[in-house]
């Protein structure tokens, strides 16, 4: 019977002692296994996974490998399980856990910080001094679950209460998947300054992190709101999550539409969620002197750089990690109060044992998915209607 130390379970959640979860074998290749449903510890609870949308970090990881680091290297063939954003209901408390109860739905955010470093202890923990180290003889305490920890492609995770977002009734599964993108462009916009309200902002590449810019920015009183891309498609959603202007830059020079857009001045922010190669020298003349750049994606290769452009500009560059500062509560507070649609951004959902051909979906970009879900319950084993 499943069951810990000092852990609280109960009879209207009951739990298996064995899951189904995915592993990552070789790179590419995913199968589907069973393990031991985990066991909450102190400050922690089970989750059962009701949703989980597919980011195209996990794609990276499950390609290439990092930013994923198990057992301090490659997460290929250690019976890892990737997947991070995720949400359910909690199913197990931990000793000692009485801030959320037994059947509350929640979403999760992704690292649990040590909490003993100088980057916790300032509200960095995605920035954890200690990350990755958590097996074994060196572990302290750091999660990042589907990146260090075991993810969420199965049926059951561990979460530490830290990283746990309540949220209501109203909000469906597929929504609540999308907190932890729209709390990791809200961290974005916290790094810049915060302070938003009539300032001007350019988001470049809508992705799902750049079109949820655009709307945490616009819920923020951002104006004007400028998002940058080369597809048309995408960028009509980014005009319906609040876009006052959008460029195609396959058909205009993006940093001289940008001025002309802002009165011929350049703007206060600029989001950068592209990674396309010219993205830093584009984004460091889109802004104004003393502006201030966000860089969310991550390149494969070197970037270049015009150094002198951005010392006589007196230009601040900040390279985000995550979701930190509690961004995601900030994120989940506008998608409660329904200041912006993330659902939008929400294309597919398939059954959570179809997960090969949902991850084929978001990495083809098949029927123009953007966001694809998968669910362990409540859906058919083939794929549903998209929305
Ligand atoms: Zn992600
Ligand atoms: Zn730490």
């Amino acid at each position: 019977m499943y069951s810990g130390p000092g852990v609280k379970t109960s009879a209207d959640f009951p739990i298996p002692d064995m899951m189904k979860a995915w592993v990552l074998g070789n790179p590419g290749e995913l199968k589907l296994t069973e393990k031991p449903v985990p066991v909450p510890k102190r400050a922690e609870v089970l989750v059962r996974i009701d949703a989980v949308a597919i980011c195209a970090t996990d794609l990276e990881i499950i390609y290439h490998g990092p930013p994923a680091s198990i057992l301090g290297g490659m997460p290929f063939n250690k019976n890892f399980t990737p997947g991070h954003e995720y949400m359910g209901t909690v199913a197990a408390l931990g000793p000692g856990v009485d801030e959320y109860k037994i059947g509350q739905r929640v979403t999760v955010e992704i690292h649990a910080g040590c909490g003993q470093c100088k980057r916790c202890r300032e509200g960095m923990y995605t920035s954890c001094h200690n990350y990755g180290l958590n097996y074994g003889d060196v572990d302290k305490g750091h999660r990042a679950n589907g990146f260090t920890t075991d993810g969420g492609f199965c049926e059951y995770q561990i979460n530490n209460i830290n990283t746990l977002v309540a949220i209501p009734d109203a909000m469906s599964d597929e929504e609540a998947t999308l907190v932890v993108t729209a709390g990791t462009a809200m961290y974005g916009l916290t790094e810049l300054g915060g302070l938003v309200a009539g300032e001007s902002v350019v988001v470049t590449g809508p992705g799902p992190i750049g079109l949820l810019g655009v709307a945490v920015a616009k819920a923020m009183g951002a104006s004007p709101v400028i998002l940058t891309g080369t597809r048309d498609n995408r960028l009509k959603i980014g005009k319906e999550l609040g876009a006052d202007h959008v460029i195609n830059v396959r058909n205009e020079d993006a940093v001289e539409a940008v001025r002309r857009l802002n009165g011929g001045k350049g703007v206060d922010y600029v989001v950068e969620c592209s990674g396309a190669p010219n993205a830093v020298n584009d984004a460091v003349r889109m802004v104004n002197r003393g502006g201030k750049v966000c860089l969310a994606a991550f390149p494969h290769g070197e970037t270049p750089v015009d150094v002198a452009h951005i010392v006589r500009n007196n230009i601040y560059l900040y390279g985000i990690r995550g979701e930190g500062k509690s961004a995601t509560h900030r994120a989940e507070a506008f998608m409660s109060q329904k200041r912006f649609d993330a659902t939008k951004i929400h294309t597919h959902t398939f059954a959570l044992d179809d997960l090969p051909t949902a991850i084929r979906y978001a990495k083809e970009r098949i029927e123009d998915a953007i966001k694809v879900v998968v669910k362990a319950r409540g859906v058919s084993a083939h794929r549903i209607a998209a929305e």
